[in-house]
């Protein structure tokens, strides 16, 4: 089966196609079809996830998978959430979008300061699938201060994991992948490919 992947993000690419290697899938970036990235125009991940598959199944004519994330923090009533990746405005980055987020959260006190990633990953089998396949994962922590560690990306710096003592920004790779929101998501996705009909 040829699965269109409704992101033009190669390091996406690249763990998704690992994670399907033994499965018979074969995932093509919708970027490589000429698909340009639909407008994210939901007020919920499910619902961002929704369009950009729907949007990458009727582009291409094939079965299409695409994911949403975030940080949702509890003392912001679960902001930034899905606009994560543009909290300090349309062309943040990762550094001014914790500094945002550390500002808001000065007078949170440690206990107050919870929070967890958030992945949604939705496949349509078609563009008009009235039961798209949806997985999730999350992964609780809390929000440091200040940042720590050197490793990841996004909001990692901050998000501490308070099973492990660490950061998302200091943990081996390989461990975020197992437990993150994300690692989650996918083990739940490929759960259910296996079980598909
Ligand atoms: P998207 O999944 O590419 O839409 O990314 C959403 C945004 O959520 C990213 O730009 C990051 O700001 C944040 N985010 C999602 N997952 C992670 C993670 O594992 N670590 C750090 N930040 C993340």
């Amino acid at each position: 089966m040829k699965l269109a992947l409704a992101s033009s993000n190669p390091g996406k690419l690249e763990e998704l196609r690992g994670l399907l290697a033994d499965t018979g899938i074969e995932l093509v970036a919708q970027s490589d079809l000429g698909v340009a990235d639909a407008d994210e125009t939901g007020t919920t991940f499910v619902e961002n996830a929704l369009i950009k598959a729907r949007h990458a199944s009727l582009q291409t004519g094939l079965p299409a998978l695409a994911d949403d994330s975030g940080i949702c923090v509890d003392a912001l009533n679960g902001a930034p959430g899905l606009y994560s990746a543009r909290y300090a405005g349309e062309h943040g980055n990762a550094d001014r979008n914790i500094d945002k987020l550390l500002d808001a959260l000065k007078d949170v006190a440690g206990e107050q300061r919870g929070a967890h990633f958030y992945c949604v990953l939705v496949l349509l089998r078609h563009a008009h699938d009235p039961q798209p396949l949806i997985v999730e994962g999350e992964w609780r922590g809390r929000i440091l201060h200040e940042r720590r560690g050197t490793g990841g990306h996004g909001y990692d710096p901050v998000f501490f994991d308070t099973q492990r003592g660490q950061t998302a920004a200091e943990m081996p790779l390989a461990e975020k992948n197992r437990i993150s929101h994300r690692g989650k998501a996918l083990a739940g996705l490929k759960q259910r490919l296996l079980d598909l009909p």
